[in-house]
């Protein structure tokens, strides 16, 4: 949830009925590689065992979820160059990580939060994970290659939102949230007292309000091909091919696809522990 995305209730939802012209494309390049080492990270941090995965292990997890779509138009060679990048990335992910891992609380956490007044805030949470003393922090991997300071990170409206979710989910504040640039292989980690979530909340309402009062300045930013009222935004300026709109729309069904993968793998788990305990009964009784 880019902080570009400061979405609200908009006074145009449900009128606009045009969609974006053409059937769908593959990805770029691009998204194609971000979504195939989100994949990845997602696999070795979401172990339920206590040792890190192997650097060949998470190799042959990127090998698995290599996801080849965008790559349809480019050379073997060009190809073959984006994958030894992702490789790369990973394997020093791995060597950072490896000696003080712990497997995540959860990865791809989704939460609904309402904030009052119609507003409510939706998302995803890469991952959660426990610091060894009760406690937890948020993370959120980036796969772009600058990393970003500590200042943008401070005050990032994305992290604070998250902050605010995991008091809803969990009923207490992490200590700290972060943006991990795993490229570059930064992780920038700042504590939950640096994070203002009254602020955020405060800025999500001013917003909200604003639009709900007409006053909604459009700002073109390098997403407004994704956003649902650029058929009616007066400053918009067309989609002249360079945002990737369908390309967009198959990486986040693929990440939901991959979290509907792990939700049954658990459902079969948790059934089989009250099966075993309680009896095929106590399954049809809870429906
Ligand atoms: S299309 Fe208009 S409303 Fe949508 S993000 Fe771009 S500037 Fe904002």
């Amino acid at each position: 949830m880019p902080d570009e995305h400061r979405r609200a209730e908009h006074p145009a939802a449900g009128r606009r009925g045009a969609k974006p012209a053409g059937g769908p494309t593959p990805p770029t390049p691009h998204l194609s590689w971000g979504s195939s080492l989100h994949a990845a990270l997602e696999w070795f941090w979401d172990r339920k065992l206590p040792e890190p995965p192997s650097a060949d292990e998470l190799a042959a997890a990127l090998y698995d979820r290599w996801d080849d779509t965008g790559f349809a138009d480019m050379s073997r060679q060009d190809k073959i160059g984006w994958y030894r990048h992702a490789q790369d990335v990973l394997r020093r992910h791995q060597a950072q990580h490896a000696p003080s891992y712990r497997p995540a609380a959860a990865v791809e956490q989704w939460f609904d939060v309402d904030l009052g007044d119609r507003v409510r805030v939706r998302g995803f949470i890469d991952g959660v994970m426990p610091t060894g003393d009760g406690g937890f922090g948020i993370v959120d991997w980036k796969t772009n290659r600058r990393a970003k300071t500590r200042e943008q990170v401070e005050t990032s409206l994305q992290l604070a939102l998250y902050a605010l979710a995991a008091r809803d989910l969990w009923g207490r504040d992490p200590d700290w949230v972060a943006l991990e640039f795993v490229v570059p292989g930064i992780r920038v980690e700042v504590p939950i007292e640096r994070i203002d979530v009254d602020a955020a909340v405060a800025e999500v309402h001013r917003v909200a309000a604003a639009i709900r009062a007409g006053r909604f300045s459009p700002t073109p930013n390098r997403l407004c091909g994704w956003c649902d009222f650029r058929d009616i935004c007066p400053a918009f300026e067309g989609d002249d091919g360079a945002t990737d709109v369908p390309g967009t729309a198959l990486v986040e069904l693929q990440r939901l696809r991959r979290r509907q993968e792990r939700d049954a793998q658990r459902i079969a788990e948790l059934e089989q522990i009250v099966r075993d305990r309680l009896g095929e009964q106590a399954l049809v009784e809870i429906g």
